[in-house]
């Protein structure tokens, strides 16, 4: 992608774990990757249709000055995260953030931290088989729309899907979303843990069939093997009410493991059901 670069921006700033840093001041040296499509700037040569770098200079000194931080990573996160919600165009940012007089007591020229943070896709599958099912999903919704670092971009129509197994369980209501996120994945993962927490305690009902369960299915094509992650989500090609929902909305998002569209999964489960039917008439 296009990148914008700033080089070497000199602020004077507090941040410091000591306090006389924070007391006196010290100089900061940033440097900004800013990674944009720069295709519409280069046809029209309009700038709103780009990034402004002397704007983003300017942000990002105030924000240098109006905030005092301990460590140079909690500044840079600042920084990344104040650029990325403020300009639309900005798909990635990298940020060198140097302190040249670092209080370490021997020779050395800089330290420095340097960080990468960017927007990402993820489709999340909502669902629910307790109470007020379609409150609950919107309830989901609204959440995701108020958390910062997230953008909910479409949301499919809601599927009833009869419970099979256990005849006990209320029918289920199931969605899916689109999420454009600066969130990394074990991050939004505990802030799905928050909503589905806050949907269990609207009621108080006690555990047993969930109000609320919400899984991450695709983060834009990374695999994630990890004990309390599993992206794509596991078993995804065998969920009607995974599937049916998300082809609505991404009908063309292709599953990094198997290769194949979404779309393309969703008929394959589509014949599979219809070979059972047909088996057990
Ligand atoms: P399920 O969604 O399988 O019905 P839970 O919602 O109770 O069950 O989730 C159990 C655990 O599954 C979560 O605490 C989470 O750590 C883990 N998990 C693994 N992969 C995912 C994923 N892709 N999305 C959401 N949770 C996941
Ligand atoms: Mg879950």
């Amino acid at each position: 992608m296009d990148q914008i670069h700033i080089k070497n921006l000199e602020v004077y700033a507090h941040h410091g774990v000591f306090p006389e840093e924070n007391a006196l001041g010290q100089r900061f040296v940033i440097s900004a990757s800013l990674f944009t499509d720069t295709w519409a700037a280069g046809q029209t040569d309009e700038l709103s249709h780009s990034i402004h770098y002397g704007e983003v200079s300017q942000r990002m000194k105030r924000y240098m000055e109006t905030h005092t931080h301990k460590l140079l990573e909690r500044v840079a996160q600042g920084l990344a995260e104040d650029l990325l919600e403020t300009y639309p165009l900005l798909q990635k940012v990298r940020l060198e953030l140097k302190k040249p007089w670092a209080p370490v007591g021997l020779p050395l020229e800089t330290v420095s931290v340097e960080i990468e943070r960017g927007w990402h896709t993820a489709y999340i599958a909502l669902g629910s088989n307790l109470g007020d099912k379609e409150g609950y999903l919107n309830l989901a919704v609204q959440e995701l729309r108020e958390t910062r670092g997230c953008q909910v971009e479409a949301v499919s129509s809601y599927l009833r899907t009869e419970p099979y197994g256990y005849v006990e369980q209320d029918e289920f209501l199931n969605g899916c979303l689109r999420l454009r996120t600066w969130l990394p994945p074990l991050q939004l993962l505990s802030r799905l843990h928050e909503i589905e927490q806050k949907a269990n305690r609207v009621r108080e009902i006690h555990w047993g069939p969930r109000t609320l369960d919400l899984d991450i299915i695709f983060y834009d094509k990374e695999i994630i093997d990890l004990p309390e992650l599993t992206v794509p989500h596991r078993d995804m090609q065998r969920r009607d009410f995974v599937l049916f929902p998300l082809e609505e909305i991404a009908p063309w998002a292709r599953h990094p493991v198997f290769g194949k569209t979404v779309s393309e999964l969703a008929g394959e489960l589509r014949e599979a059901k219809k070979m059972e039917r047909v088996e057990s008439e």
